[in-house]
């Protein structure tokens, strides 16, 4: 089995350590400045920190955030970031207000070991995100070992993530590795039933995941958005919800995500999971209830029973389905508290809005309960348990929303695989 290269205190002892985090994290307006809104990927950095620090290392720091257009933005500097990172550790942290040139090297030659270096956004410079070798020489000869901590952009080619690859001794740092530990076990040899959880609104990043995970889930769920494609897939009204066509270039070649539901339904009906011993569930649940109402701020909601919205004739065409509906939450429940393994990604409704926030909840709650293995992921889902306390009831919450999925989906992360190396034989 390939393996990811791990560094060990002798790689680092002494040594200038480039490491690459994402600090691209939330921000908000307080006073005249910003601070930062949720500090998670921050946090997340730290143990690798910590470590080069233990060894005495200079620690030079790469992140980018937001998306500048190729030059420097100040509300997109990572100053703010560099302020936080310092009332987490008790030494030094230096900021620089740029990643290349002079100011980046009197910077590096002043560091003193054990201490941090934050350079400045590096996506200010065009050569990042078009991995330009240039760009990531003049990066790479800052430091004498590259470490990559920010699994959440390893599924891009960018200079900072490969092009520096080239140049470097490359390892994958505590946080890193942690991710691809939690994920990969999902993939390749979950405790089972591993349920699958999946919801929100884009089911464009999400479905090579959810095509691949269908493969090794003992039982997938669906909710929110997605639930809308596998319901219409079934054949069943749902009126004005949102559904998320397939971009034109997939269209062009006959794909929609309605087939892709409905083919993958048809793959999985024979495959059943034994429900209470004695029900056979099928593989891939959707709602069998929904809450719905005519906009999201319509004062008015209704549950709406889809088992017998066939044979209703007067179904009002007016309504979007913006909420899993409450015996949906309880078979989901039951299925979840019978799960040894249970992955999450997506809200099962528009759970900003009070009124359709429940289902949601409910989700969340029956996970955070389960005393299995219990990961979650995505931006939005993150920001769902927010407020609920749940946050250390889960084994493992994943802030890499695109990469993650892209490694469920089984693909090869370019930021990876320059860290991966062979056992030795
Ligand atoms: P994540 O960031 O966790 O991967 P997504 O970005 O895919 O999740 O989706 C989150 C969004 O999906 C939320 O803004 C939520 O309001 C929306 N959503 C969830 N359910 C529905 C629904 N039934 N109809 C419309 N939008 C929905
Ligand atoms: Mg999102």
């Amino acid at each position: 089995m390939k393996k990811l290269g791990k560094y060990i205190g002798a790689n680092i002892r002494d040594k200038v350590v480039i490491v690459r985090v994402d600090y691209n994290v939330p921000l908000k307006k307080e006073g005249a400045g910003l601070v930062i809104a949720d500090d998670r990927r921050i946090r997340a950095s730290l143990e690798t920190i910590k470590e080069l620090h233990d060894h005495n290392a200079k620690i030079i720091l790469l992140s980018h955030v937001g998306r500048p257009n190729n030059k420097p933005e100040p509300d997109l500097s990572l100053q703010p970031m560099a302020q936080h990172l310092q009332t987490l550790l008790d030494f030094p942290v230096k900021f620089v207000a740029e990643s290349i040139g002079e100011p980046v090297l009197k910077a590096v030659a002043s560091l003193n070991p054990g201490e941090v270096l934050l350079l400045e956004n590096l996506r200010f410079h065009e050569g990042e995100k078009q991995n330009d070798p240039h760009f990531a020489h003049l990066l790479a000869s800052l430091g004498q070992i590259y470490i990559n901590d920010a699994f959440s952009t390893a599924h891009r080619a960018h200079a900072s993530t490969v092009g520096i690859t080239q140049y470097l001794p490359s390892y994958a740092g505590k946080n890193l590795e942690k991710e691809v530990e939690a994920l990969r076990k999902i993939k390749d040899e979950p405790d089972r039933p591993l349920v699958v959880v999946v919801g929100g609104a884009k089911i464009s990043d999400k479905v090579d995941a959810i095509v691949n995970l269908s493969k090794v889930a003992d039982v997938v769920l669906t909710g929110g958005g997605i639930a809308n494609t596998f319901l219409k897939a079934q054949g069943l009204e749902i009126h004005q919800s949102y559904v998320q066509d397939a971009p034109a270039d997939l269209k062009k070649k006959g794909i929609d995500y309605i087939h892709v539901a409905q083919d993958l339904l048809e793959r999985t009906r024979t495959e059943h999971v034994w429900f209470k011993e004695y029900i056979p569930l099928p593989k891939i649940l959707y709602p069998l209830d929904v809450i719905a109402a005519k906009s999201m701020d319509a004062p008015e909601t209704q549950i709406i029973d889809l088992t017998h919205a066939m044979e209703d004739s007067h179904q009002d065409k007016s309504l979007m389905y913006l909420d899993i509906g409450p015996k949906t939450r309880q078979l989901y429940k039951e299925v979840l508290s019978m799960a040894k393994t249970i992955f999450w990604n997506g809200p099962m409704g528009v759970f900003e809005k009070p009124a359709f926030s429940a289902g949601t909840q409910a989700i969340a709650q029956a996970i955070a309960s389960n005393s299995g293995t219990t990961i979650l992921g995505g931006g939005d889902t993150m920001a769902s348990i927010e407020g609920l306390d749940l946050e250390d009831k889960f084994s493992y919450i994943s802030s890499a929303g695109g990469a993650a999925l892209e490694f469920l989906a089984g693909k090869e992360l370019p930021g990876l695989k320059p860290l991966i190396v062979q056992p030795e034989a």
